[in-house]
């Protein structure tokens, strides 16, 4: 159970029960939280018993582009890429998003919608649909996207679990974080009896990558840097993988994501950063911390957000290249220093 009021579920379940058509986003740059909830509700909508409203599928990247260890998830070839996104859509859900921006292109049709429901677990979401299904407690939103399922009477089906299931693993750190709780293992047990595998979904997100893939983490790894009177004492351990990294590995940004579950762990250091550099130059910033800093807070007051123990946030600077990572570590430095 949620803490959005059964008023909320109830439009929401009305307002889709009435939809001819039915517009599904997530956020930009997807995880599987995001991407695999929006499949399991399109593969949702699409076996409704007594007749399916069209669906319409996307994300706000351009170009468009799935991430590839997420690749393997069902239903992809049922995406439609943001250009082809109606600019006024009747009913639009939404999928992981803290806050409308998270959208990128697909901000304007949310704008534009006519019913916006907002299916997020962000503690930072301000509730920017005109209906939220808003939880900070759930471990993932795929476990609003389970329960809206639930609440439309769709029985679940492998197609659907799939999605949900690789959403929770992701959010919950493969059921090690805190957020996990019985009701995470009952809905993953409910999600397991459909006949998926779980050793498939952990072996793509987790298990894999190419060979080159140690060269690129060899790099990262080798020019890690402790700080361990940074965040009062606390420690800061952080690093980077920037453009030639990644060329010379031949991997794409969502290669590096994993590099922040490497350092992470280190002891020395209650947070840990990531600054990736991506292929417009930008640095995409991943920050981690255990369990005192709210990094969440950090990235929100950087333009970004995130949950207390995960959150992120962009950053072009005007220098660019490794003087603009300086000037975000020396940003996020001041704000852990309470400065
Ligand atoms: P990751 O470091 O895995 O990319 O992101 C961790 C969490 O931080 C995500 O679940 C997401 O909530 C948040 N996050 C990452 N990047 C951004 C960003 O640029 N803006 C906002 N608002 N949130 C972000
Ligand atoms: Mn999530």
């Amino acid at each position: 159970m949620t803490t959005s009021s059964e008023s909320e579920w109830a439009r929401a379940v009305k307002v889709i029960d009435g939809a001819s058509q039915v517009c599904l986003a997530c956020h930009v740059r997807p995880d599987a939280d995001a991407l695999g909830s929006m499949l399991a509700m399109l593969h949702a909508l699409g076996t409704r018993p007594g007749g399916a409203p069209s669906v319409v599928a996307s994300f706000g990247d351009e170009p468009f582009e799935i991430p590839a260890i997420l690749r393997f998830l069902p239903g992809l070839e049922l995406l439609t890429p943001p250009d082809g996104y109606p600019a006024q859509p009747e009913v639009m859900l939404s999928f992981d998003a803290g806050s409308i921006d998270r959208l990128g292109a697909l901000t304007w049709p949310a704008e534009a919608a006519g019913e916006l429901i907002v299916l997020d677990h962000h503690a930072s979401n301000a509730g920017f649909g005109t209906i939220n299904l808003v939880d900070p407690a759930a471990a993932a939103t795929a476990v609003l996207a389970a329960e809206l399922v639930d609440r439309l009477g769709i029985p679940l089906t492998e197609q659907i679990a799939l999605g949900l299931y690789a959403g929770l693993v992701t959010d919950t750190g493969s059921f090690k974080f805190s957020a996990t709780t019985p009701a995470v293992h009952e809905l993953a047990a409910r999600l397991l009896a459909t006949g998926i595998d779980p050793g498939v979904v952990s072996r793509e997100l987790y298990d894999r990558a190419p060979f080159s893939y140690l060269g690129l983490l060899a790099a990262a790894l080798g020019r890690a840097r402790l700080e361990p009177e940074a965040a009062r004492g606390l420690g800061l351990i952080w690093t980077t993988v920037t453009r030639g990294d990644r060329a010379k590995a031949g991997l794409g940004l969502d290669a590096a994501e994993s590099v922040i579950d490497e350092i992470r762990r280190t002891d020395e250091a209650e947070v840990a950063v990531v600054l990736k550099e991506d292929d417009a130059g930008t640095w995409q910033v991943s920050m981690r911390s255990k369990s005192l800093v709210d990094v969440g807070a950090i990235c929100s007051s950087l333009g970004g957000g995130g949950h207390a123990r995960a959150a992120g946030f962009s950053f072009a600077g005007s220098a660019g290249g490794a003087s603009a990572a300086d000037d975000a570590i020396t940003a996020i430095r001041r704000l852990l220093d309470g400065r």
